[in-house]
C-alpha cells in the first residue's frame, strides 16, 4: 500500500502544503532490490572512531577495508562532504569520564551525516565488565544510541549498537555489513549481543551466501513471508514456500514468480511436524534454514474474546512452531549450523490493546529463542526472533483508517516499513555470518515508539 505522505513530502509542488499543515515529512528510505554486494561500502565516506583501550577497532578497520573503502579517522576537510557511515568502537568506555568520547566523536559529525546514513557502535558486553561502574558505562551507550537514533530517524539514518564479547570480535564482519548496509533501512535503535557461544561455521563468502542451502518459510504465499522467500532465493537458497490450502493460488503464483517450491500445509495440523520431517529428508536430505513466519491475529478485548479466538492464535502462532522444531531438531533434520528465525511482533514486546492472545504468543517467541539459543549452541545453530512494527501488508491493510495512520507514523522515521524491510532482517539472520548472534530479538519498526 502506498504512503501518500511520502510522495507529497518529496514533490516540490506539495511539500509546502505538508509543511504548512504541520504534518511529518517522511524521507524516502534507501532500499536495495538485489542480493548482497561483495564490496557494499565502495564509494562511501566511512568515519571510524574509537575510545581509549577499545578492543574491536582493528577488526572494524579490516571489515571496512574488505567491504570496499578506507575508513577516515577525521571528518572530510571539504565541509560539503557528508558522512555515509559512522563506526565507533566504544568497547573501552568503562567509567563516566570515558563516555565523553561519544560526545567528542558524534557532536561535530552529526550535522554532516548524509540522508540514509548508518551509525553503528560497538560496546563491551556488560556481563563481562570487571566492576559495576564499567557495566553501567557500557549500558549508558544503549541510552545514547537509542536517543541518537531518534534524532536522526527523520533523515532516514539508523543507529544500532552491538555489545561484543572480547573473544567474539572476529564475528563482527557480517554484523557490520548488515547494520551499515542499505539492507538495514528500517532497523534502528536496536541492540544485539555478539558472543562466541555458537560453534563457528567454516569460511563462507561475502555474497551468494546461501548457495545450496535448503530453506523453509512458513506462511509465504504473501506479505513478509513472500518477501523473505524471495530474498533467500536471491542469496542462492533452495526455498520451499509453505501456506494453507486456502491460499493455494497465491502460493503457486509466488513460487513461480520467485523460483521456489510450493508446499500446501496447515502448520497447526496434527501431522505437520511428521510431514515436514519426511518432506525435507526426502527432497533435500535435511534443512538449513527455518523461518517461522506464519501467524494470525484474532483481535478482541479480553472481555469480548471468544474461546476459539484464544485457541486458534495460540495453536498457530506458538504451539505449532514448537511442535515442528521439536521433531526437526530431535531427528536432526535441521542440520548442524542451521538458522532458525521466529516472527514475533512489537505487540509481543510491549503488549497491545485488544491483542492479549496475539501478544502472549509473540512474547512467547521472544522467550523461546532466548531459552533455545543455549540448547542449540553446540550444534552451531543460531535461533533469533524478528519483531516487526508497522509493515504495510494485508494484515495491516485491514486496520481502520485512523488506527492505520497512527500506527504508521508512531516511529522515528514517521512511516511504515515494507515487507522487504522485514525480509532483509530475517535473511540476515539466516546467513552464516550471523554466528555471533543467537537468542536475540531484533525489531524492524523504524524505531517504533511503542515499547521502545
Ligand atoms: P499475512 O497475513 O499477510 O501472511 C501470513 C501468511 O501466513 C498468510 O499467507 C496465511 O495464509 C499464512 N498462514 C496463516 N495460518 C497458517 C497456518 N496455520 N499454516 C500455514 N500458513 C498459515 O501476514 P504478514 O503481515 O506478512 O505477517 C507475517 C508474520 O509477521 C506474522 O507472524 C505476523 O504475526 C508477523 N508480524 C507482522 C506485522 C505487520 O505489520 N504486518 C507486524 C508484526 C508482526
Amino acid at each position: 500500500m502506498s504512503d501518500l505522505l511520502i510522495k507529497f513530502a518529496a514533490n516540490p509542488a506539495t511539500a509546502g502544503i505538508v509543511k504548512m499543515l504541520g504534518l511529518p515529512a517522511p524521507i524516502a528510505l534507501a532500499r536495495s532490490d538485489g542480493a548482497y554486494a561483495a564490496q557494499p561500502f565502495s564509494g562511501k565516506n566511512v568515519l571510524l572512531g574509537r575510545s581509549k583501550n577499545c578492543y574491536a577497532i582493528e577488526n572494524l578497520r579490516a571489515i571496512v577495508l574488505d567491504a570496499g573503502t578506507s575508513p577516515l579517522d577525521a571528518l572530510p576537510e571539504d565541509e560539503n562532504a557528508g558522512v555515509d557511515i559512522l563506526l565507533m568502537d566504544a568497547t573501552g568506555c568503562a567509567d563516566p569520564a570515558g563516555l565523553r568520547v561519544l560526545y567528542d566523536f558524534f557532536h561535530p559529525a552529526v550535522r554532516r551525516i548524509s540522508p540514509n546514513a548508518r551509525v553503528f557502535i560497538t560496546a563491551a558486553l556488560p556481563s563481562e565488565a570487571s566492576n559495576p561502574v564499567a557495566a553501567a558505562a557500557a549500558r549508558a551507550i544503549e541510552g545514547f544510541s537509542r536517543s541518537l537514533a531518534m534524532e536522526l530517524g527523520m533523515r532516514g539514518a539508523t543507529v544500532n549498537l552491538a555489545y561484543v564479547a572480547r573473544d567474539a570480535v572476529d564475528r563482527l564482519a557480517g554484523v557490520v555489513r548488515f547494520f551499515c548496509g542499505v539492507q538495514s533501512t528500517y532497523v534502528s535503535g536496536q541492540v544485539v549481543h555478539v558472543t562466541s557461544r555458537v560453534a563457528a561455521p567454516a569460511a563462507f563468502p561475502a555474497s551468494a551466501v546461501l548457495k545450496g542451502k535448503a530453506a523453509l518459510v512458513t506462511g509465504s504465499a504473501r506479505g513478509i513471508g513472500k518477501a523473505t522467500a524471495e530474498r533467500l532465493v536471491q542469496e542462492g537458497a533452495q526455498v520451499v514456500c509453505l501456506d494453507v490450502a486456502g491460499a493455494s493460488e497465491a502460493l503457486h503464483e509466488t513460487c513461480s514468480a520467485i523460483g521456489a517450491m510450493p508446499l500446501e500445509m496447515d502448520i497447526a495440523g496434527p501431522d505437520a511436524p511428521r510431514r515436514l520431517a519426511d518432506f525435507f529428508k526426502e527432497k533435500f536430505g535435511g534443512l538449513d534454514i527455518l523461518v517461522h513466519n506464519a501467524g494470525i491475529t484474532r483481535d478482541k478485548t479480553l472481555a469480548n474474546m471468544p474461546g476459539h479466538y484464544w485457541d486458534m492464535v495460540v495453536d498457530i502462532n506458538f504451539a505449532a512452531l514448537t511442535a515442528i522444531d521439536q521433531v526437526l531438531l530431535s531427528e536432526k533434520i535441521l542440520r548442524d549450523g542451521a538458522r532458525i528465525v521466529c516472527l514475533s511482533s512489537i505487540s509481543g514486546v510491549a503488549g497491545n490493546f485488544g491483542q492479549a492472545n496475539y501478544a502472549a504468543t509473540k512474547a512467547a517467541l521472544i522467550g523461546y529463542v532466548a531459552a533455545q539459543a543455549s540448547q542449540l549452541a553446540d550444534r552451531g545453530i543460531c535461533i533469533n526472533a524478528v519483531a516487526p512494527g508497522f509493515i504495510e501488508t494485508a494484515m495491516t491493510k485491514e486496520m481502520p483508517f485512523m488506527t492505520r495512520e497512527v500506527g504508521r507514523r508512531l516511529n522515528t522515521m514517521r512511516q511504515g516499513g515494507i515487507p522487504r524491510d522485514a525480509a532483509e532482517l530475517v535473511a540476515f539472520l539466516c546467513t552464516p555470518g550471523v554466528h555471533g548472534i543467537s537468542g536475540d530479538t531484533i525489531r524492524v519498526c523504524g524505531q517504533g515508539l511503542i515499547g521502545a
